[in-house]
């Protein structure tokens, strides 16, 4: 407990592992242990979530580190906010031929949604710069039972977007390095967020603004790329909104080879976008998710995608 009282409203979330197991039997086991199916916050009660399939919703109190069913790797402890980048970037359909790359991996609970969406199928790469929580996401993975997953212990930024190996790479998940201000339940920092919970000042948050702006550029280098998800556990304009901001005056951008993804794509039932004030062109917010911590039931985060504009442009043949 970290003694913030946002984090006592977050449920304590789990998400079923489609690589092998299912929704229907989690739920079946569940009511076997005593369970019911009603309210999260009462006792002995348990949801399914409303917008991310297989995501279940427990007390908060409700512990699964040592449960065996998280050591077999049947669930995964995923905060809700935390699922919407993989389901946005490849949900509702079927994305078994899809070439994937998730470029900032460890420990994993993003490239393992990906995978159970994939459905263990096609090719995903994971990148993971950091050889110590390489290591974990190896760990992760293993348990998690992905098959369809390489993992590459290597910088993304300097990764050739031209090796033929990438070549047919259609979407490419960006969970990079953040401030981590979002996080408000100290479990879930340990799982999400490498770096410490400290707010810090407006020079570090510029300088993690400018390498996440980065990271988008490149994935944009990526030929045949049709998706790319940008995401934040940070609840920081200079992180989200701003990085959104600068992607868009980009030469990527403005040669119309990118563009913010409309609000149908982007998970158009959660209510809260992003910060209208916080960008040049308002009408982009609606293109964006938030969650508040304390306000949604979940951590504080932020998830945007850009699409390959597929348009062909006038005057061309
Ligand atoms: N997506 C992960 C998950 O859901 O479990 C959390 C990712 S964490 C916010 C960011 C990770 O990216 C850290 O493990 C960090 O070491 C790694 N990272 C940062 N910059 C990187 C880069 N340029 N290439 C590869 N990995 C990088």
């Amino acid at each position: 407990r970290t003694g913030d009282v946002r984090a006592e409203q977050i449920p304590r979330y789990i998400r079923v592992n489609a690589t092998c197991w299912s929704a229907d039997e989690a739920v079946k086991t569940f009511i076997s242990r005593g369970f019911q199916l009603s309210d999260p916050f009462m006792d002995k009660s348990f949801a399914k979530d409303e917008h991310i399939s297989d995501l279940l919703l427990f007390p908060p109190d409700t512990q699964f580190a040592n449960d065996p069913l998280y050591l077999e790797g049947k669930i995964i402890i995923q905060d809700k906010a935390s699922c919407f980048p993989a389901f946005i970037l490849l949900a509702p359909h079927s994305r078994e031929g899809a070439v994937v790359i998730d470029a900032t991996a460890a420990p994993g609970n993003k490239t393992s949604h990906l995978c159970a969406l994939m459905n263990n199928k096609g090719k995903l790469f994971a990148f993971e710069r950091d050889h110590k929580r390489f290591a974990t996401l190896k760990t992760m993975l293993a348990r998690a039972r992905c098959d369809n997953v390489e993992p590459v212990n290597a910088d993304f930024l300097t990764t050739s977007p031209s090796d033929a190996k990438f070549a047919a790479v259609s979407h490419i998940l960006l969970d990079p390095s953040c401030s981590g201000s979002g996080i408000v339940n100290r479990l879930d920092h340990l799982l999400e967020s490498e770096l410490d919970n400290s707010e810090g000042s407006e020079e570090r948050l510029q300088k993690l603004a400018s390498f996440q702006l980065l990271m988008i550029r490149h994935a944009m280098q990526f030929p045949s790329v049709e998706r790319i998800v940008y995401s934040t556990c940070s609840v920081h304009a200079t992180e989200n909104e701003h990085v959104v901001r600068e992607a868009l005056k980009t030469e990527e951008c403005k040669a119309g080879k990118f563009r913010l993804a409309p609000r149908e794509l982007v998970l158009p039932t959660w209510s809260r976008r992003g910060l209208s004030d916080e960008l040049d062109n308002p009408d982009d917010a609606q293109s964006l998710i938030r969650c508040s911590p304390g306000e949604d039931a979940t951590n504080g985060f932020f998830v945007s995608m850009f699409v390959r504009e597929t348009h062909v442009p006038e005057g061309t043949d």
